[in-house]
Protein backbone atom coordinates (compact mmCIF):
# COMPACT_ATOMS: atom_id res chain seq x y z
CA UNK A 1 0.00 0.00 0.00
CA UNK A 2 1.66 2.93 -1.14
CA UNK A 3 -1.17 5.33 0.85
CA UNK A 4 -4.16 5.24 2.20
CA UNK A 5 -6.76 7.92 1.40
CA UNK A 6 -9.39 8.55 3.89
CA UNK A 7 -12.91 9.58 3.50
CA UNK A 8 -15.78 9.67 5.11
CA UNK A 9 -14.38 6.88 7.79
CA UNK A 10 -13.28 4.68 5.07
CA UNK A 11 -9.87 3.92 3.99
CA UNK A 12 -9.10 3.57 0.51
CA UNK A 13 -5.66 2.01 -0.29
CA UNK A 14 -4.09 3.37 -3.44
CA UNK A 15 -1.57 0.61 -4.24
CA UNK A 16 1.69 0.82 -7.09
CA UNK A 17 2.73 -2.52 -8.81
CA UNK A 18 5.45 -2.26 -11.39
CA UNK A 19 4.02 -5.07 -13.96
CA UNK A 20 0.53 -5.52 -15.04
CA UNK A 21 0.55 -9.05 -14.10
CA UNK A 22 0.73 -8.26 -10.07
CA UNK A 23 -2.42 -6.93 -10.48
CA UNK A 24 -4.48 -9.63 -9.73
CA UNK A 25 -2.97 -10.40 -7.01
CA UNK A 26 -4.79 -6.93 -5.10
CA UNK A 27 -8.00 -8.06 -6.74
CA UNK A 28 -7.72 -11.65 -5.17
CA UNK A 29 -7.81 -10.11 -2.02
CA UNK A 30 -11.37 -9.46 -2.26
CA UNK A 31 -14.51 -11.89 -1.35
CA UNK A 32 -17.16 -11.43 -4.38
CA UNK A 33 -19.78 -13.36 -6.06
CA UNK A 34 -18.46 -12.65 -9.41
CA UNK A 35 -15.74 -10.38 -10.91
CA UNK A 36 -17.00 -7.90 -13.66
CA UNK A 37 -14.38 -6.19 -15.51
CA UNK A 38 -15.43 -3.13 -17.46
CA UNK A 39 -12.80 -1.58 -19.79
CA UNK A 40 -12.91 0.19 -23.37
CA UNK A 41 -12.59 -1.53 -26.55
CA UNK A 42 -8.63 0.22 -27.54
CA UNK A 43 -7.34 -0.65 -23.78
CA UNK A 44 -8.81 -4.45 -24.46
CA UNK A 45 -7.33 -4.58 -27.71
CA UNK A 46 -3.83 -3.50 -25.90
CA UNK A 47 -4.44 -5.29 -22.68
CA UNK A 48 -6.45 -8.61 -23.56
CA UNK A 49 -4.01 -11.04 -22.77
CA UNK A 50 -3.79 -9.18 -19.11
CA UNK A 51 -6.95 -8.84 -18.72
CA UNK A 52 -8.36 -12.43 -19.91
CA UNK A 53 -5.95 -13.37 -17.35
CA UNK A 54 -8.09 -12.24 -14.91
CA UNK A 55 -10.74 -14.55 -15.48
CA UNK A 56 -13.11 -12.36 -15.27
CA UNK A 57 -17.24 -14.08 -14.67
CA UNK A 58 -18.53 -11.04 -16.94
CA UNK A 59 -16.47 -8.51 -19.44
CA UNK A 60 -17.67 -5.58 -20.64
CA UNK A 61 -16.36 -3.38 -23.30
CA UNK A 62 -17.15 0.32 -23.99
CA UNK A 63 -16.53 1.98 -27.26
CA UNK A 64 -13.19 4.42 -26.41
CA UNK A 65 -14.01 7.84 -26.35
CA UNK A 66 -16.46 10.47 -24.72
CA UNK A 67 -19.03 9.14 -26.28
CA UNK A 68 -19.62 6.25 -23.69
CA UNK A 69 -20.32 8.97 -21.03
CA UNK A 70 -23.77 9.24 -22.66
CA UNK A 71 -26.77 8.18 -20.75
CA UNK A 72 -27.78 5.70 -23.21
CA UNK A 73 -24.38 4.13 -22.60
CA UNK A 74 -24.71 4.49 -19.05
CA UNK A 75 -28.41 2.23 -19.53
CA UNK A 76 -26.67 -0.23 -22.50
CA UNK A 77 -23.85 -1.41 -19.07
CA UNK A 78 -26.93 -1.42 -16.33
CA UNK A 79 -29.13 -3.66 -18.81
CA UNK A 80 -26.06 -6.14 -19.45
CA UNK A 81 -25.66 -6.20 -15.72
CA UNK A 82 -29.54 -7.17 -15.16
CA UNK A 83 -29.35 -9.53 -17.81
CA UNK A 84 -26.27 -11.51 -16.84
CA UNK A 85 -28.32 -11.20 -13.19
CA UNK A 86 -24.97 -9.43 -11.36
CA UNK A 87 -25.58 -8.97 -7.80
CA UNK A 88 -24.74 -7.10 -5.13
CA UNK A 89 -21.88 -8.63 -4.00
CA UNK A 90 -20.13 -8.59 -7.28
CA UNK A 91 -17.15 -7.24 -7.44
CA UNK A 92 -16.67 -4.36 -10.55
CA UNK A 93 -13.23 -3.44 -11.73
CA UNK A 94 -12.83 -0.05 -14.26
CA UNK A 95 -9.50 -0.62 -16.18
CA UNK A 96 -9.08 2.07 -18.86
CA UNK A 97 -9.14 5.90 -18.60
CA UNK A 98 -11.14 9.00 -17.14
CA UNK A 99 -14.39 7.88 -19.58
CA UNK A 100 -14.21 4.45 -18.36
CA UNK A 101 -13.80 5.28 -14.48
CA UNK A 102 -15.96 7.84 -14.25
CA UNK A 103 -18.97 5.93 -15.70
CA UNK A 104 -18.28 2.84 -14.42
CA UNK A 105 -18.10 4.58 -11.14
CA UNK A 106 -21.46 5.89 -12.03
CA UNK A 107 -22.83 2.33 -12.95
CA UNK A 108 -21.02 0.83 -9.76
CA UNK A 109 -22.98 3.40 -7.73
CA UNK A 110 -26.10 3.57 -8.70
CA UNK A 111 -26.51 -0.43 -9.71
CA UNK A 112 -28.53 -2.43 -7.24
CA UNK A 113 -27.98 0.63 -4.59
CA UNK A 114 -23.59 0.17 -5.08
CA UNK A 115 -21.16 -2.34 -5.91
CA UNK A 116 -17.97 -2.55 -4.78
CA UNK A 117 -15.15 -1.30 -7.23
CA UNK A 118 -11.91 -0.95 -8.27
CA UNK A 119 -10.01 1.50 -10.11
CA UNK A 120 -7.34 0.42 -12.61
CA UNK A 121 -6.33 3.69 -14.38
CA UNK A 122 -4.66 3.23 -17.61
CA UNK A 123 -3.91 7.11 -18.44
CA UNK A 124 -1.66 9.55 -17.57
CA UNK A 125 -4.30 11.78 -16.38
CA UNK A 126 -6.72 8.84 -14.89
CA UNK A 127 -3.36 7.88 -12.72
CA UNK A 128 -3.16 11.63 -10.88
CA UNK A 129 -6.37 12.82 -11.31
CA UNK A 130 -9.59 11.46 -12.56
CA UNK A 131 -9.43 7.86 -10.64
CA UNK A 132 -9.06 9.96 -6.88
CA UNK A 133 -11.30 11.52 -5.45
CA UNK A 134 -14.69 9.65 -5.72
CA UNK A 135 -16.23 12.10 -8.66
CA UNK A 136 -18.29 9.26 -11.03
CA UNK A 137 -20.57 11.33 -13.95
CA UNK A 138 -21.77 11.50 -16.81
CA UNK A 139 -23.15 14.11 -19.72
CA UNK A 140 -26.08 14.96 -20.51
CA UNK A 141 -27.67 16.58 -23.74
CA UNK A 142 -24.07 17.37 -24.63
CA UNK A 143 -22.77 18.96 -21.06
CA UNK A 144 -20.50 17.09 -19.23
CA UNK A 145 -20.89 15.44 -16.32
CA UNK A 146 -24.24 16.57 -15.61
CA UNK A 147 -25.45 13.69 -13.70
CA UNK A 148 -23.08 12.02 -11.22
CA UNK A 149 -22.44 10.84 -7.80
CA UNK A 150 -19.47 10.61 -4.81
CA UNK A 151 -18.46 7.47 -4.98
CA UNK A 152 -15.44 5.85 -3.28
CA UNK A 153 -13.39 2.89 -4.37
CA UNK A 154 -12.65 0.03 -2.50
CA UNK A 155 -8.77 0.28 -3.71
CA UNK A 156 -7.30 2.48 -6.86
CA UNK A 157 -4.46 0.02 -8.56
CA UNK A 158 -1.70 2.74 -10.19
CA UNK A 159 0.49 0.65 -13.04
CA UNK A 160 2.83 2.75 -14.58
CA UNK A 161 3.51 0.22 -17.16
CA UNK A 162 0.30 1.20 -18.88
CA UNK A 163 1.72 4.23 -19.65
CA UNK A 164 4.16 2.61 -21.99
CA UNK A 165 1.35 2.12 -25.16
CA UNK A 166 -0.02 5.89 -24.48
CA UNK A 167 -0.22 8.10 -27.37
CA UNK A 168 1.45 11.62 -26.91
CA UNK A 169 -1.37 13.72 -26.73
CA UNK A 170 -2.62 11.49 -23.66
CA UNK A 171 0.75 11.63 -22.25
CA UNK A 172 0.54 15.46 -22.43
CA UNK A 173 -2.90 15.69 -21.51
CA UNK A 174 -1.92 14.31 -17.88
CA UNK A 175 1.28 16.16 -17.47
CA UNK A 176 -0.80 19.47 -18.21
CA UNK A 177 -2.01 18.13 -14.40
CA UNK A 178 0.57 17.77 -12.74
CA UNK A 179 2.26 20.86 -13.91
CA UNK A 180 -1.05 22.04 -12.33
CA UNK A 181 -0.23 20.59 -9.27
CA UNK A 182 3.74 21.93 -9.50
CA UNK A 183 1.72 25.01 -9.82
CA UNK A 184 -0.23 25.33 -7.22
CA UNK A 185 0.41 22.52 -4.66
CA UNK A 186 3.76 21.32 -4.89
CA UNK A 187 6.70 23.22 -6.23
CA UNK A 188 9.09 19.94 -6.21
CA UNK A 189 6.97 18.86 -9.25
CA UNK A 190 8.61 21.64 -10.99
CA UNK A 191 12.20 20.78 -9.99
CA UNK A 192 13.16 18.79 -13.46
CA UNK A 193 10.83 20.74 -15.23
CA UNK A 194 13.29 21.53 -18.15
CA UNK A 195 12.96 17.85 -18.63
CA UNK A 196 9.33 18.41 -19.79
CA UNK A 197 10.27 20.80 -22.74
CA UNK A 198 11.92 17.64 -24.05
CA UNK A 199 10.05 15.03 -25.83
CA UNK A 200 7.36 13.68 -23.61
CA UNK A 201 7.97 10.00 -23.52
CA UNK A 202 11.10 10.52 -22.17
CA UNK A 203 10.01 11.90 -18.95
CA UNK A 204 8.08 8.53 -18.65
CA UNK A 205 10.55 5.97 -19.93
CA UNK A 206 12.65 7.37 -17.02
CA UNK A 207 10.85 4.86 -14.62
CA UNK A 208 12.50 6.80 -11.35
CA UNK A 209 10.99 10.32 -12.56
CA UNK A 210 7.86 8.73 -13.78
CA UNK A 211 6.81 7.06 -10.28
CA UNK A 212 8.05 10.67 -8.26
CA UNK A 213 5.65 12.38 -10.68
CA UNK A 214 3.03 10.08 -10.17
CA UNK A 215 3.15 10.10 -6.35
CA UNK A 216 3.67 13.86 -6.33
CA UNK A 217 0.36 14.50 -7.83
CA UNK A 218 -1.85 11.80 -6.17
CA UNK A 219 -0.36 13.28 -2.47
CA UNK A 220 -1.76 16.86 -4.04
CA UNK A 221 -4.78 15.14 -5.39
CA UNK A 222 -5.01 13.31 -1.90
CA UNK A 223 -4.44 16.00 0.60
CA UNK A 224 -7.17 18.57 -1.71
CA UNK A 225 -9.58 16.15 -1.21
CA UNK A 226 -9.20 14.88 2.50
CA UNK A 227 -9.83 18.13 3.84
CA UNK A 228 -12.11 19.42 1.42
CA UNK A 229 -16.08 18.39 1.82
CA UNK A 230 -18.09 18.00 -1.76
CA UNK A 231 -17.01 20.30 -4.00
CA UNK A 232 -16.01 23.87 -1.66
CA UNK A 233 -13.53 25.91 -0.91
CA UNK A 234 -10.29 23.93 -0.90
CA UNK A 235 -10.83 21.82 -3.95
CA UNK A 236 -11.25 24.61 -6.06
CA UNK A 237 -7.71 25.21 -6.08
CA UNK A 238 -7.40 22.28 -8.51
CA UNK A 239 -9.77 24.44 -11.10
CA UNK A 240 -6.28 26.37 -11.94
CA UNK A 241 -5.96 26.60 -15.56
CA UNK A 242 -9.68 25.08 -15.81
CA UNK A 243 -11.28 28.41 -15.97
CA UNK A 244 -9.96 29.76 -19.43
CA UNK A 245 -9.33 25.77 -20.08
CA UNK A 246 -12.87 24.62 -19.55
CA UNK A 247 -13.97 27.82 -22.22
CA UNK A 248 -11.72 27.09 -24.92
CA UNK A 249 -12.30 23.27 -24.67
CA UNK A 250 -15.89 24.41 -24.91
CA UNK A 251 -14.87 26.98 -27.45
CA UNK A 252 -13.10 24.53 -29.76
CA UNK A 253 -15.35 21.67 -29.59
CA UNK A 254 -12.85 19.18 -27.58
CA UNK A 255 -10.22 19.58 -30.18
CA UNK A 256 -7.22 18.69 -27.95
CA UNK A 257 -6.94 16.11 -25.30
CA UNK A 258 -8.75 17.96 -22.00
CA UNK A 259 -5.28 18.40 -20.18
CA UNK A 260 -3.68 20.31 -22.78
CA UNK A 261 -6.43 22.75 -22.85
CA UNK A 262 -5.31 23.08 -19.24
CA UNK A 263 -2.22 24.21 -19.86
CA UNK A 264 -3.80 26.93 -22.57
CA UNK A 265 -5.97 27.75 -19.94
CA UNK A 266 -2.74 28.47 -17.22
CA UNK A 267 -0.99 30.53 -19.63
CA UNK A 268 -4.19 32.71 -19.78
CA UNK A 269 -4.89 32.79 -16.12
CA UNK A 270 -0.74 33.11 -15.12
CA UNK A 271 -1.22 36.26 -17.59
CA UNK A 272 -4.12 37.52 -15.55
CA UNK A 273 -2.48 36.76 -12.41
CA UNK A 274 0.49 38.79 -13.56
CA UNK A 275 -2.08 41.38 -14.31
CA UNK A 276 -3.47 41.85 -10.94
CA UNK A 277 -0.58 40.07 -8.84
CA UNK A 278 2.72 40.72 -10.31
CA UNK A 279 2.76 37.00 -10.83
CA UNK A 280 6.22 36.14 -12.34
CA UNK A 281 5.48 35.70 -16.17
CA UNK A 282 8.59 34.24 -16.85
CA UNK A 283 6.79 31.20 -15.63
CA UNK A 284 4.73 30.95 -18.54
CA UNK A 285 7.72 29.91 -21.07
CA UNK A 286 7.91 26.47 -19.54
CA UNK A 287 4.31 26.43 -20.92
CA UNK A 288 5.02 27.60 -24.43
CA UNK A 289 7.95 25.47 -24.93
CA UNK A 290 5.98 22.56 -24.20
CA UNK A 291 3.68 23.68 -26.97
CA UNK A 292 6.33 24.52 -29.34
CA UNK A 293 7.99 21.04 -29.15
CA UNK A 294 5.26 19.19 -29.44
CA UNK A 295 3.89 21.23 -32.11
CA UNK A 296 0.41 21.82 -30.58
CA UNK A 297 -1.20 24.38 -32.74
CA UNK A 298 -4.81 26.05 -31.82
CA UNK A 299 -6.92 25.11 -35.01
CA UNK A 300 -8.17 28.96 -35.50
CA UNK A 301 -8.38 32.03 -33.92
CA UNK A 302 -11.00 32.33 -30.54
CA UNK A 303 -13.63 35.06 -30.73
CA UNK A 304 -12.59 36.56 -26.64
CA UNK A 305 -16.36 38.17 -26.25
CA UNK A 306 -17.45 34.39 -26.94
CA UNK A 307 -15.05 33.08 -24.46
CA UNK A 308 -16.23 35.46 -21.72
CA UNK A 309 -19.15 34.67 -21.97
CA UNK A 310 -18.70 30.63 -22.04
CA UNK A 311 -17.23 31.63 -18.92
CA UNK A 312 -20.23 33.13 -17.19
CA UNK A 313 -21.69 30.09 -17.88
CA UNK A 314 -19.63 27.95 -15.88
CA UNK A 315 -21.25 26.32 -12.96
CA UNK A 316 -18.60 27.30 -10.85
CA UNK A 317 -19.33 30.96 -10.96
CA UNK A 318 -22.54 31.36 -8.51
CA UNK A 319 -24.77 34.71 -10.08
CA UNK A 320 -22.38 34.81 -12.98
CA UNK A 321 -19.08 36.68 -12.08
CA UNK A 322 -16.31 35.10 -13.34
CA UNK A 323 -14.03 33.59 -10.24
CA UNK A 324 -10.97 31.85 -10.48
CA UNK A 325 -7.86 30.63 -9.10
CA UNK A 326 -4.98 33.09 -9.53
CA UNK A 327 -1.02 33.15 -8.27
CA UNK A 328 0.49 35.21 -6.58
CA UNK A 329 3.59 33.11 -6.87
CA UNK A 330 4.24 29.79 -7.69
CA UNK A 331 2.04 27.59 -5.04
CA UNK A 332 0.81 31.05 -3.36
CA UNK A 333 -2.32 30.89 -4.88
CA UNK A 334 -5.89 33.10 -4.05
CA UNK A 335 -9.27 30.96 -4.61
CA UNK A 336 -12.26 32.35 -5.94
CA UNK A 337 -11.22 35.52 -7.12
CA UNK A 338 -13.59 37.75 -8.92
CA UNK A 339 -12.16 39.12 -12.71
CA UNK A 340 -13.36 41.97 -14.15
CA UNK A 341 -13.80 41.77 -17.51
CA UNK A 342 -12.43 44.36 -18.94
CA UNK A 343 -9.05 43.21 -17.96
CA UNK A 344 -9.87 39.81 -18.86
CA UNK A 345 -10.66 40.58 -22.21
CA UNK A 346 -7.04 42.40 -22.28
CA UNK A 347 -5.66 39.05 -20.69
CA UNK A 348 -7.54 37.22 -23.81
CA UNK A 349 -5.56 39.29 -26.14
CA UNK A 350 -2.06 39.28 -24.44
CA UNK A 351 -2.90 35.32 -24.12
CA UNK A 352 -3.74 35.20 -27.84
CA UNK A 353 -0.53 37.13 -28.65
CA UNK A 354 1.56 34.19 -27.56
CA UNK A 355 -0.27 31.64 -28.59
CA UNK A 356 -1.91 32.11 -32.23
P1 LIG B 1 -9.99 8.56 -21.97
O1 LIG B 1 -10.51 7.72 -20.89
O2 LIG B 1 -10.91 8.95 -23.06
O3 LIG B 1 -8.69 7.89 -22.60
C1 LIG B 1 -8.06 8.49 -23.70
C2 LIG B 1 -7.79 7.49 -24.80
O4 LIG B 1 -6.69 6.66 -24.41
C3 LIG B 1 -8.94 6.54 -25.10
O5 LIG B 1 -9.04 6.39 -26.49
C4 LIG B 1 -8.51 5.22 -24.46
O6 LIG B 1 -9.03 4.12 -25.15
C5 LIG B 1 -7.03 5.29 -24.60
N1 LIG B 1 -6.24 4.55 -23.62
C6 LIG B 1 -6.50 4.38 -22.31
N2 LIG B 1 -5.48 3.74 -21.71
C7 LIG B 1 -4.56 3.50 -22.67
C8 LIG B 1 -3.28 2.89 -22.67
N3 LIG B 1 -2.72 2.43 -21.53
N4 LIG B 1 -2.60 2.81 -23.84
C9 LIG B 1 -3.14 3.33 -24.98
N5 LIG B 1 -4.33 3.92 -25.04
C10 LIG B 1 -5.03 4.01 -23.89
O7 LIG B 1 -9.39 9.96 -21.42
P2 LIG B 1 -8.80 10.42 -20.02
O8 LIG B 1 -8.04 11.64 -20.33
O9 LIG B 1 -8.14 9.32 -19.29
O10 LIG B 1 -10.10 10.81 -19.19
C11 LIG B 1 -10.93 11.88 -19.60
C12 LIG B 1 -12.23 11.79 -18.84
O11 LIG B 1 -11.95 11.90 -17.45
C13 LIG B 1 -13.21 12.91 -19.17
O12 LIG B 1 -14.49 12.37 -19.44
C14 LIG B 1 -13.25 13.76 -17.91
O13 LIG B 1 -14.51 14.36 -17.70
C15 LIG B 1 -12.93 12.75 -16.86
N6 LIG B 1 -12.35 13.29 -15.63
C16 LIG B 1 -12.92 12.93 -14.45
C17 LIG B 1 -12.42 13.41 -13.25
C18 LIG B 1 -13.00 12.95 -11.96
O14 LIG B 1 -12.66 13.50 -10.91
N7 LIG B 1 -13.87 11.95 -11.97
C19 LIG B 1 -11.31 14.28 -13.25
C20 LIG B 1 -10.75 14.63 -14.48
C21 LIG B 1 -11.27 14.13 -15.65
ZN1 LIG C 1 -8.64 18.82 -15.41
Amino acid sequence: IYLNLKREEKNIPIVFVEEVEKIGEHIAYFNYSNLVIFTDKMVYRLYKGFIDSLKPAYLYLFDEGEESKSIESYLKAIDYLLDSNVDRRALFVAIGGGVVGDVVGFVASTYKRGVRLIHVPTTLLSMVDSSIGGKTGIDYKSYKNQIGTFYQPEMIIICPKFLETLPRREILSGLGEIIKYGFTLDKSILIKKDKFENDVFKIFQDKILAMQLIKKSINCKVKVVEKDEKESLLREVLNFGHTVGHALETYYNYYFSHGIFVILGMIAEMILSNMIFNFDLSNVDLLIRIFEKNSIKLPQRFEKSQIISIMKYDKKNINASIRMVLLKDVCDYVLGYEVNEDILYEALDRFEKIVL
